[in-house]
Formats: structure tokens, sequence, C-alpha cells
């Protein structure tokens, strides 16, 4: 298992998502205990790398946080590649439908995962 859910590919950042082979359930972050679907053990579990694209299915702007500056948005992504629903923070409030893309970014307690708005998204 990795540090952190994600790494470097091809020049972007792809999302360390988990499957369980027993009953193909997906999920984010990845983890060993156990599939929270089917109950199956932990070694029933891998992870897979899968690029951090996806669309907004929803959105939201946190006014109050007792730990992170605000104001910053969350949103509901569906990824691409994957049949997998992740909540993340966006650097600009999308529309739902949006296509988006992680980047690592700094913050105060280290690098973490943050999706723009594709290029040429109309605003
Ligand atoms: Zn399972």
């Amino acid at each position: 298992m990795t540090e952190t859910p994600w790494q470097t590919c091809d020049g972007t950042v792809c999302l360390i998502a988990g499957d369980c082979r027993e009953c193909g359930h997906s999920f984010f972050p990845p983890q060993l205990h156990g599939c929270e679907y089917c109950g199956a053990s932990g070694a029933a579990l891998k992870p897979r790398s899968v690029p951090a694209t996806g669309t907004v299915i929803a959105a939201v702007t946190v006014h109050t946080h007792p730990v992170h500056p605000t104001p910053f948005v969350v949103a509901d992504i569906a990824v691409d590649s994957h049949p997998l629903v992740i909540q993340a923070t966006v650097r600009q409030m999308p529309d739902v439908g949006d296509r988006v893309i992680g980047r690592e970014v700094d913050s105060d307690s280290g690098p973490e995962i943050a999706f723009d708005l594709f290029e040429g998204t109309d605003r």
C-alpha cells in the first residue's frame, strides 16, 4: 500500500483505487482490511491505478471547517475509467457535468490531491 492514495503516472496523477477479486467492488482510498461490499478478506483485495479524471456529479462550498482554511469546494466525481465515485477538493466551483482532472498540490499539511476543470471549460 502506498503512503498517499495517488501517484504520478504519465505526467499526470493516478488514483490508487482498490478492487475486490471476489465480487468486483471498487473503492477509494485503498485498504486491505476486507471488502466492504461482500465481506471477503483483505487477501482478496488488490490495488489498481486509475487516471484521476472524471465528471462532477455534485459540488458544495464548505464555509466552516475545524482544521482547513475556508472557503473551499468539495465535489463528488464519477471517475472515468472505473465504476467509482470519489469526494475531492476542486479548486474552482464546477457545474454538474464538468470534466475535471486531479493534480498533486502543496498544502500546509503536505502534498494532497485537488481537481481542476479541464482546460477549455467554458465559464
Ligand atoms: Zn467484495
